[in-house]
């Protein structure tokens, strides 16, 4: 059975890259009947905040990625993890080193001078440990000190780290706390992870987490370290490229779904495939898609799917999404008639959107409310010509019963009685139902406002 987790560290907000390893994740499980675990590396006391434990759950339930079980906390798991370095003193697999940090310093002076390895070597890793001082200790790892540790990643390939290049790492501090690489593993390995896909600035931390899993005898996990996210210009993510909270995409009024599709082909690939649904990605989705250079990030191209999944999805999710949204954004809530105007209109809204804002500002005619006060270009096509044509117009619609139809042609058969043309019918109209120049078609407006709505609108302004 196929476990993956997503594990950050409470520092700060959900960002986009850790939304996407949690994506990652979360489609690699439910692809595979797996389960998703949640785990919050909250071991550095000074950085972890429960304001950004908070922020990242919001960020995972915005996403839509629900995990399985309890939240886990890694802190609170800090005496199973000394018990772990207990059993491995035991084992003789770790041991007790009682150098002092000048001692160490020492060391490292004389074999820079040598020009030999300034990797720690502890003179207590062969000592009798039946004659042990009483004094401070560290308890490291016993790393094999030749040979080499070869990380089979999904991703990145064969990866060979010459043993002696690696240390014998700490795994339990002279205070009695255990060290982030030994809960890591641990906890992976209490969790029943058989997947960890993570960003590859975790390559290193393999090889020696892997010397733990073999020094406790422990299955080791599937690997998939995947490459971090670029800026458009190849460079480091930025702020002004992107590099921002998941909180700041949903504040900027992108669907949920157009996001996890975005993200997902950010450095996954499934053929020509751009836009899909979440079941498809979940079908799809495959450590062997995943791209080995690093992923650009790039809003065009999220903004192009944002505005494909808006056009597909339902009306009344799409209606929750925006008040949703809209209380992200701390603005007024929508009232009944507004809810209602929106979802009349938003067979019309929701094809040319991209976010949630572009498609508010479309249905700006629904959310007005009378007497609507047309902005200046409007109030430019209101002069008093424009509006005795109004006043004209008027009997031909309040006899025409409201269809699509009906309404084409009685204003039709209104232009060529007066001599007029569309154009000339159209921009008063506009004016008078939305108070602005640039609007959705008349016809759409007229009819998701409907007759009453429509013709008290045109005689505010036809007076
Ligand atoms: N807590 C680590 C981070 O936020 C992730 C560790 C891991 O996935 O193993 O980068």
């Amino acid at each position: 059975r196929v476990v993956t987790r997503f594990a950050p560290s409470p520092t700060g907000f959900l960002h986009i890259g850790g939304a996407r390893t949690a994506l990652f994740n979360w489609l690699y499980a439910r692809g595979r009947d797996g389960q998703f675990l949640l785990r919050i590396e909250d071991t550095d006391r000074a950085r972890s905040t429960p304001e950004a434990t908070e922020a990242i759950l919001k960020g995972l339930s915005w996403l839509g990625l629900d995990h399985d079980g309890e939240v886990i906390s890694q802190f609170e798991r800090a005496d199973r993890h000394a018990e772990v370095a207990q059993e491995l003193l035991e084992k003789g697999a770790a041991y007790k080193c009682f150098s002092t940090q000048e001692e160490i310093e020492a060391f490292r002076e004389a074999a820079r001078a040598d020009g030999r390895s300034t990797l720690f070597q502890s003179p207590w890793r062969d000592a009798d440990p039946s004659s042990q001082p009483d004094l401070p200790y560290v308890v490291r790892l016993k790393t094999p000190q030749d040979g080499e540790t070869v990380i089979n990643d999904e991703v990145q390939g064969t990866v060979r780290i010459r043993n002696d290049q690696l240390d014998d790492m700490v795994l339990l501090r002279s205070d009695g706390t255990p060290v982030y690489m030994l809960a890591v593993v641990v906890d992976d390995h209490d969790m029943g992870v058989t997947h960890v896909i993570r960003g590859d600035d975790h390559l290193n931390n393999a090889a020696r987490q892997m010397g733990i899993y073999t020094a406790m005898g422990w299955d080791l996990p599937v690997y998939a370290h995947i490459p971090l996210i670029h800026g458009p210009d190849g460079k480091k993510l930025s702020k002004r490229h992107g590099a921002l909270g998941a909180d700041e995409y949903q504040k900027m009024g992108y669907p949920a779904a157009g996001m996890r599709n975005y993200l997902a082909r950010l450095g996954w690939s499934h053929g020509d495939d751009e836009f899909f649904t979440d079941d498809q990605a979940i079908e799809w989705f495959d450590l062997n898609g995943i791209g080995k250079s690093p992923a650009r990030f790039d809003f065009k191209k999220l903004e192009n799917l944002c505005g494909q999944h808006i056009a597909v999805a339902e009306d009344a999710a799409l209606l929750q999404e925006i008040e949703a949204f809209l209380d992200a954004n701390g603005r007024e809530p929508l009232s009944a008639e507004q809810r209602d105007g929106l979802l009349r209109g938003m067979y019309s809204l929701k094809e040319r959107a991209k976010s949630f804002p572009e498609l508010l500002e479309k249905a700006e005619f629904i959310l007005a409310s009378r007497p609507i006060s047309p902005d200046e270009k409007a109030q430019k096509a209101l002069d008093t010509v424009s509006r005795g044509i109004l006043v004209k117009l008027t009997p031909h619609l309040q006899n025409a019963s409201w269809t699509r139809e009906e309404l084409e042609a009685a204003m039709n058969r209104f232009c060529e009685e007066q001599g007029t043309k569309f154009g000339k019918l159209a921009a008063p109209l506009r004016a008078a139902l939305a108070g602005r120049s640039v609007t959705p078609s008349v016809f759409d407006m007229m009819l998701v406002l409907g007759r009453e709505e429509s013709l008290s609108r045109i005689q505010d302004q036809a007076a």
